[in-house]
């Protein structure tokens, strides 16, 4: 009888006590659900969420197929938690070439479950209560929580639009930081700066006198710099992406992200990795160890094939980093006309594969709704994948709470498509376009 009471008071029983943890309070949102699930839904064409819809090279899936029935079956195992000894390897020759220095596989070289998860190691490893660590708006979303799941503050600092007067098209280089502004928000108490070149949203390449001033900043705080730099093939028209790694005094307070998602164009493989010194490396594997351990091992091993053919053919016209920016800078050019025909100005992006376009001159199709807690051009998505079936993603996204509300005129839109998905994407825009006019 005694144990049949105390069972039915333990299935009763409810908890009353709060069960979520206090870092997670206020980052509950996500924009990636939210945004993916209606694309999901409503999209005829979707060029919302970065991902590319045409496949990855042969030579790379040929890789994975090779590592998963070639014969060696311990591919199948786990392998070295701080990175598959194949893959840190050519990392760390691929890098010594771009940044001109000798580099420790075991050492200067993390691999991670995606850029994601190395970020997530940078913030853990690096930042305490109490610390601020300075994002440059617009900025990819996820700096901001993980800054406050670690404990510490962000501190915004925005480019600034200057728009063009010979009234050509807004390029991403006409946003820029200002010097005194940028200056202003370092302080004791910061221990870090995001920077992220190629930008995600703009498609902003930071110049070498952009990259000076940060990197002045950051030695005379004494701050470090997480340096993403997952688009670092994607830059067009010449332009040449530089590692702020390889400036005076950066080296020792730098680490760099990368991805193999945005590099070899498979997104679903999840593998990331960090460059960087010991010194700073060696706390990142630290949470590394006591969270997700190490990657899945094909892909680390595919990867690193598909690395070391990088390596043979670096900088000829076969090498796969040569090709794709050619390609996606063609694709860019379509989608900017396919914008600009309609009056949705893009601005013109020198890296990444997203473009962000101004909707003032559309805004009259969608009704606002005075005092919502929605920003506008989050309304404006909804509606228009809804009502025209085109996907994109609100640039307020990439804003903190506090700025949010001053550029709700933009979307950002990924061009890393089928000629036939921007085709179809330019003709719902004409046919917009076309109602418009004749309304
Ligand atoms: N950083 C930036 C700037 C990104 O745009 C992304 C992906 N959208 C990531 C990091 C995450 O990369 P991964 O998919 O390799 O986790």
């Amino acid at each position: 009888v005694k144990a049949s009471k105390s069972l039915s008071f333990s299935l009763q029983a409810k908890m009353s006590r709060p069960v979520q943890a206090r870092r997670l309070q206020g980052i509950d949102k996500n924009i990636w659900v939210e945004f993916v699930k209606l694309a999901a839904t409503y999209s005829k064409v979707n060029l919302g969420q970065g991902f590319p819809d045409f496949p990855a090279p042969d030579f790379l899936t040929e890789a994975f197929m090779r590592a998963l029935g070639g014969g060696n079956h311990m591919l199948h195992q786990y392998t070295r938690a701080f990175g598959h000894p194949p893959l840190v390897k050519v990392l760390a020759q691929f890098f010594e070439k771009l940044l001109g220095r000798d580099l420790d596989p075991m050492t200067n070289v993390l691999v991670t479950v995606g850029a994601y998860q190395a970020l997530f190691c940078c913030f853990q490893a690096l930042v305490d209560e109490g610390d601020e660590v300075i994002i440059i708006e617009p900025f990819f979303d996820c700096y901001e929580p993980m800054v406050k799941m670690a404990g510490g503050t962000p501190v915004f600092v925005p480019l600034r639009p200057n728009p063009p007067e010979d009234g050509r098209l807004m390029s991403s280089a006409d946003w820029q930081l200002d010097p005194a502004e940028l200056a202003s928000k370092f302080s004791e108490r910061t221990k870090a700066i995001v920077l992220n070149s190629p930008n995600n949203p703009l498609g902003k390449v930071f110049s070498r006198g952009e990259l000076g001033l940060i990197a002045e900043l950051c030695v005379k705080h004494d701050v470090l710099c997480i340096s993403d730099e997952v688009y670092e093939w994607l830059v067009y028209d010449g332009k040449q992406h530089i590692r702020i790694a390889s400036l005076q005094g950066m080296w020792d307070r730098t680490v760099i992200i990368g991805s193999a998602g945005k590099t070899f164009s498979a997104t679903g493989w999840k593998v990331g990795w960090v460059v960087g010194p010991n010194r700073l490396l060696q706390h990142l594997r630290t949470v590394h160890q006591n969270s997700v351990y190490h990657c899945a091992t094909i892909a680390q091993e595919a990867v690193a094939q598909g690395f070391q053919r990088e390596l043979r053919l670096y900088g000829k016209p076969e090498s796969y980093f040569v090709q794709l920016p050619k390609e996606l800078q063609q694709k860019r050019d379509w989608l900017v006309q396919s914008l600009d025909g309609v009056g949705m100005k893009p601005i013109i992006p020198e890296g990444t594969f997203f473009l962000v376009a101004d909707i003032s001159q559309f805004k009259s199709d969608v009704p606002d709704v005075p005092n919502s807690d929605e920003p506008y051009d989050y309304r404006f998505v909804k509606w228009m994948v809804k009502n025209k079936g085109l996907a994109a993603i609100p640039l307020s996204a990439f804003y903190s709470e506090a700025h949010k509300n001053n550029y709700t005129s933009f979307i950002r839109f990924c061009f890393a498509k089928e000629e036939a998905t921007l085709k179809a994407a330019n003709d719902i825009l004409q046919k917009w376009k076309q109602e418009k006019t004749s309304s």
